[in-house]
């Protein structure tokens, strides 16, 4: 009898959990052992954070229990991954090494505040989970000044979430009747709202935020922040309170271990295989090119694409098949307006001559499925 094969995904975010389910569910744990190693012992779909800062959600509500995983015969350790030893296939945790027959990497995108000089002392991370509550608290005491909602760095997670989030906090503060005194102003490097969506859906989304009276600059390269200013290559401004989308990196085990070069990610192609025999990497620590100047955007539901694409390939090589799956760059994003409606951007990464786009109306039946969409990530993969 041959050794039963071990798959060993890091990372139980939304890229190792969409992996590790699509594999058990075609395989028992007689035929392939699957381990799911993470240091947190929780799941949260990424768009609830925006629910915790306006209020309509709490921390303990919107997350799922990794160790839920064991009812399905997935192993999870909880742990902090310390290097990945990919000529003697190992990884090695705080506590323990761990052999794989199988790699599957999905550590998600690390958040770098400390890459802006200044922003650690003078802002808040809006994606940051455990600035949340302050977040809400602090939009909860504001009555009149100026917000400025900042991105920091590209490529970063969900392109069009901190535009839901200023129109999230545009009808937190209406509702409070103090929208009138304060100013919201969005600050974006990019010249256009949504670059990977395209001139057409990125006109949209800035007549939905200038319809709110949330104004949107720019080519707004930020340098560094100062105690209530904000310094630009071509300018300053200033506010009150700042949510910043600080610049994203890959985690120090990636670049410890080679597989991505300093501050990029893992470069990947449509198989999402690396160099390394059976070693694949999938989600927001990777950069999958499509065009010269574009990437497939850091989601949650690319990360799924690509997890379930490397989970049937695995599958098939376990059963000694062709395994030539290929992601097929397709998915589909919320935007919530604060007026309990939402529109989805859907989106064709490779679809021919050129990616497609396109962005639905608000309403009231997209809020819903965006709201089950969360539901059954929670209740499917835990
Ligand atoms: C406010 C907000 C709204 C969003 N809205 C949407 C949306 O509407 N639709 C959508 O598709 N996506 C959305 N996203 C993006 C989505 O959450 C991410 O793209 C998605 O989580 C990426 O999945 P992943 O598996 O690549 O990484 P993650 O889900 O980030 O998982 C990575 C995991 O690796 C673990 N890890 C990292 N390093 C180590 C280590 N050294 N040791 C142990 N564990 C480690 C982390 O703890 C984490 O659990 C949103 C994100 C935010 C912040």
């Amino acid at each position: 009898m041959t050794d039963i094969q071990h798959v060993v995904i890091l990372g139980g975010g939304f890229g190792g959990l969409a992996t590790a389910n699509e594999i058990r569910n075609s395989l028992s744990s007689s035929q392939v052992k699957i381990t799911i190693i993470d240091k947190k012992d929780w799941f949260m779909v990424g768009f609830a954070k925006l629910w915790i800062i306006n209020g309509t959600r709490t921390f303990e509500n919107s997350i799922g229990n990794l160790n839920q995983l064991e009812k399905k015969e997935i192993n999870f350790i909880q742990d902090e991954i310390l290097s990945i030893d990919l000529q003697n296939k190992n990884v090695k945790t705080k506590q323990e090494s761990i052999h794989y027959d199988f790699l599957v990497i999905s550590l998600g995108a690390v958040l770098a505040p400390q890459k802006i000089p200044g922003l650690l002392e003078n802002g808040f991370n809006l994606y940051d989970h455990n600035q949340l509550s302050e977040i809400h608290n602090k939009l909860q005491n504001i009555d009149s000044g100026k917000i400025a909602i900042s991105i920091m760095g590209m490529p970063y997670k969900c392109p069009p979430a901190p535009f839901e989030a200023s129109l999230l906090i545009d009808s937190m503060l209406r509702k409070r009747g103090v929208r009138d005194s304060v100013q919201i102003d969005f600050y974006s490097p990019a010249p256009i709202t949504l670059p990977a969506a395209g001139p057409e859906v990125s006109k949209e989304i800035l007549e939905l935020v200038n319809s709110e009276k949330i104004t949107f600059h720019n080519s707004s390269k930020i340098k560094l922040v100062e105690s209530n200013k904000l310094i630009f290559e071509n300018g300053e401004a200033e506010f009150d309170l700042l949510l910043a989308i600080p610049p994203h990196i890959a985690p120090k085990v990636i670049y410890d271990s080679g597989l991505a070069k300093e501050s990029g990610f893992i470069p990947i192609d449509r198989d999402c295989k690396t160099p390394f025999e059976n070693v694949f990497a999938i989600g927001d620590v990777t950069s999958m090119i499509v065009t010269e100047n574009m990437a497939v955007p850091k989601a949650g539901v690319f990360a799924e694409g690509e997890g379930i694409t490397v989970a049937k390939n695995i599958i098939s090589k376990l059963q000694s098949k062709d395994a030539s799956e290929l992601f097929d760059g397709k998915g589909g994003c919320y935007i919530e307006s604060g007026r309990e409606t939402a529109s989805v951007i859907e989106v064709d990464m490779f679809s021919q001559p050129k990616p497609s786009t396109s962005i639905s109306a608000q309403t009231s039946e997209n809020l819903s499925s965006k709201r089950e969409f969360e539901k059954e990530r929670l209740s499917k993969w835990l």
